[in-house]
């Protein structure tokens, strides 16, 4: 029989960006909040910890001071391919800040769910939730079944049960709880995979985040092969660099591949001075899966709300999750709190039914247009062209950094502005 632990108003699964942050806000908004985390801080995520404007703006509201050691600022991104490297600064907008920044994501969600905490969130750590607790008469969720783990993730202690009227599941891309209420992938959404290491390096404190459209690497031939995928450089400002790549299922080369020999190959190629050599990598070679364009739907079922990438809610143009799993918790939250305010059920379901919907009205457009734009980038003819016939022209690649990182002002914007805007409101938000 489980133990009966701790009662709140909102229980909160998983402390990541999603889930600090939803949870911030909803004590925030004077609810008790219960924060529950399978590991225990610090911890890795396997990330390439990189933050543009969007997701700074997100970090100020929360009133997280980014100035402190720890933090390094970027002022764009260079842009290499096709024989160039092309330095573009983050855009001058009312709406968003000028800079990006790069943490680590061992500091990073630290930092995140201690100001949550500092907040009132009541987190607990080494809590492993194994699964929802169902009210037999209304179907709906009501609260988690849990356990105690220790360092290494086994059972530590007997099962404990947690109860609140809300559920969120912020657990991340496989979210155990999104899952137990028949909430599946689905199939017809981006997915992408990627695999990081760090190396200490010169290049530690670059002050752009660097980004490469083609990895080329030696063959044993005496030639040169293209391989697939993307790849990225980010300065950590801690003497080491994260390191790279991802491929998109809308590539041939998908699932296909061995991705860490695709990292191994492609690092093996670059200039000596940066260090890239195996005596100087910090940690091993990681791979994740980054599911995108609200690959996990409905967002809301039952009492259960899905925020982050437990709701495929990365940006497919960009691989960035962070900003839009922040943006989510910060909407759900308000959800939450004027679902919360009205007397009756079924007024509180109608409003809390209205969180998939506001999130599709947010994104929804402009993430329909990411899922063109991956197909289109999955064929390498059309990467090509994108690359020699973009890369020469500086005001059609300012417009695709506004367009790939979601960075315009809605009101008095310039003609790309406008543009964008435009798009993103014509195509459906499925
Ligand atoms: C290689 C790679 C590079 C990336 N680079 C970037 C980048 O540079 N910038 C960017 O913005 N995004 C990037 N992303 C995407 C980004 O990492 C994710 O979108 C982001 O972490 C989503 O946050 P989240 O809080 O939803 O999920 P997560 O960060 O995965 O957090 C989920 C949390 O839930 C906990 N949890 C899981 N299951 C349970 C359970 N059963 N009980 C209790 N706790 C549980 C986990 O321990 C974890 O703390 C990258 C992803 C990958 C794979």
């Amino acid at each position: 029989m489980n133990a009966q632990a701790d009662d709140a108003d909102v229980i909160v699964v998983g402390a990541g960006p999603a889930g600090s942050t939803t949870a911030y806000y909803l004590a925030r908004a004077g609810l008790d909040v219960l924060l529950l985390e399978k590991s225990s801080f610090p911890r890795d995520k396997v990330c390439g910890d990189g933050l543009t404007p969007r997701a700074v703006r997100q970090l100020v509201r929360m009133g997280v001071d980014t100035s402190g050691p720890g933090w390094i600022r970027n002022r764009g991104l260079r842009i290499i391919g096709g024989g160039m490297r092309l330095h573009l600064p983050w855009p001058e907008l009312a709406s968003y800040p000028d800079y990006g920044l790069v943490r680590t994501r061992m500091d990073f969600d630290h930092l995140l769910a201690a100001h949550a905490e500092g907040a009132g969130v009541r987190l607990h750590e080494r809590t492993s939730v194994v699964g929802p607790v169902i009210d037999e008469r209304t179907g709906r969720v009501a609260g988690v079944h849990a356990k105690p783990v220790n360092e290494r993730g086994r059972a530590e202690g007997g099962p404990v049960t947690y109860r609140a009227p809300l559920v969120v599941a912020a657990d991340g891309v496989s979210s155990r709880l999104a899952t137990a209420m028949d909430l599946h992938k689905r199939d017809d959404r981006p997915m992408g995979v990627a695999v990081r290491t760090y190396f200490k390096t010169p290049r530690h404190d670059d002050e752009w985040m660097e980004s490469w459209l083609e990895l080329w690497a030696a063959n044993d031939r005496g030639g040169r092969d293209l391989l697939p995928g993307y790849g990225w450089i980010f300065g950590a400002g801690n003497g080491t660099s994260n390191v790279g790549l991802g491929i998109i299922n809308t590539s041939k080369a998908f699932g296909q591949v061995d991705y860490k020999d695709l990292l191994r190959r492609w690092v093996a190629q670059m200039p000596e001075e940066w260090e890239f050599a195996d005596e100087n990598r910090v940690g091993d070679v990681r791979s994740a899966a980054l599911p995108m364009a609200f690959n996990r739907q409905p967002h809301y079922r039952k009492g259960l709300l899905l925020v982050g990438d437990a709701g495929g809610m990365v940006n497919p143009f960009n691989g960035e999750g962070i900003d839009y799993a922040m943006e989510a918790a910060s909407l759900a939250a308000s959800v939450i709190a004027d679902a919360r305010s009205r007397v009756n059920a079924d007024s509180r379901e109608r409003v809390l039914q209205g969180y998939p919907a506001a999130l599709k009205s947010e994104h929804g457009g402009y993430f329909t247009l990411g899922r063109i734009f991956v197909r289109l980038i999955g064929d390498p003819r059309i990467m090509k062209i994108a690359t020699n016939h973009g890369l020469p022209r500086p005001w059609l690649m300012r417009f695709t950094l506004k367009l790939l990182a979601n960075l315009t002002d809605h009101r008095d914007g310039d003609a790309y502005d406008r543009v964008i805007n435009a798009l993103t409101r014509l195509a459906p938000a499925a």
